[in-house]
């Protein structure tokens, strides 16, 4: 079974609640984890920002590139996310109230 990723968001961020800049790669995991708390928080399930999170993951140095099917927990309210092709997977908790917490959107939707 392939390994799961469990993110705090906050990890990610600096004293401002802004995205950290550096180190790059670690910059590269938080675009790509906020990526996901955008599309799993979004009030608009059928196709939320018309866009999607692609795989990052490389098997045998071939780029996955499979698109991220993400949703948010109802138990524990961590943002759960999976690889439907390689299986790669995680959670994110503490997205609440970050930037990319979309949920206050649903107003708007509703
Ligand atoms: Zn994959």
């Amino acid at each position: 079974m392939a390994d799961t990723w469990v993110t705090d968001i906050t990890h990610f961020l600096d004293d401002n609640g802004e995205m950290i800049v550096e180190p790059l790669q670690a910059r590269k995991l938080a675009e790509y984890f906020a990526a996901i708390v955008m599309l799993a928080s979004h009030p608009d399930v059928d196709n939320p920002l018309g866009y999607q999170v692609l795989c990052r993951r490389k098997p045998n140095r071939k780029p996955c590139k499979e698109s991220i099917a993400c949703w948010i927990d109802p138990e524990s309210d961590d943002i759960f996310w999976i690889c439907p092709k390689c299986q790669d997977r995680g959670t994110i908790s503490n997205w609440r109230d970050t930037l990319w917490d979309m949920s206050d959107l649903e107003e708007i939707f509703h």
